[in-house]
């Protein structure tokens, strides 16, 4: 099945000049890429993407590492498309733990846990197609996909003059 999946290079990835190796390693998936954008993530941003992993101990550490507490106060956000895209992403990443990821893996290779026993694994890729669409829909708005079928959207008046193209 043809689907969209949001991947991440975290602070750490951009810190540490692994773009050019994450990028290289997403090509071989032969998706194609439909959005893509460097951006500093707020703490509201950060704070809702991790919204399911708010009762975690380390909820706090994660939210701080994707704002570039530790590294940079950038990521890069972007959103590839086809077939099994997020299958096909998550097997490049590897494991969430960079210590049981296959040393093959964007994980494997470029992770680390820190001191305080967070997992820096360099690259985040959706885990499944409901937490695609909200992830998708949380960090890029409609006119920055180049697919005009990925969700549906509609059209909304800001001002007297200007109008905006949001999700349903
Ligand atoms: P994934 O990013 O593989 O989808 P999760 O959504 O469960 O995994 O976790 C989000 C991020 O939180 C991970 O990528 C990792 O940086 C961090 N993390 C997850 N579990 C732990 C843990 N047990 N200890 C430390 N950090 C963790």
């Amino acid at each position: 099945m043809a689907e969209s999946t949001l991947v991440i290079i975290k602070p750490d990835g951009l810190q540490k000049s692994l773009t050019g190796n994450v990028l290289t390693r997403l090509s071989e998936t032969k998706l194609v890429i439909v959005g893509a954008k460097i951006k500093s993530v707020s703490r509201g941003l950060a704070e809702d993407h991790y919204r399911h992993l708010k009762d975690k101990p380390f909820f706090e550490e994660i939210v701080n590492y994707l704002m570039g507490h530790y590294h940079t106060n950038r990521v890069m956000a972007m959103v590839y498309y086809g077939e099994d895209a997020i299958q096909k992403v998550r097997k490049i990443c590897g494991a969430t733990n960079p210590e049981e990821a296959e040393p093959g893996t964007i994980r494997g290779s470029f992770g680390r846990i820190t001191t305080k026993g967070i997992y820096e694994n360099v690259i985040h890729a959706s885990g499944n197609t409901p937490d695609a669409e909200r992830e998708i829909k949380l960090w890029f708005d409609p006119d920055e996909i180049v697919s005009e079928t990925l969700y549906p959207t509609k059209e909304i008046s800001v001002s007297n003059k200007q109008k905006k193209r949001v999700w349903t």
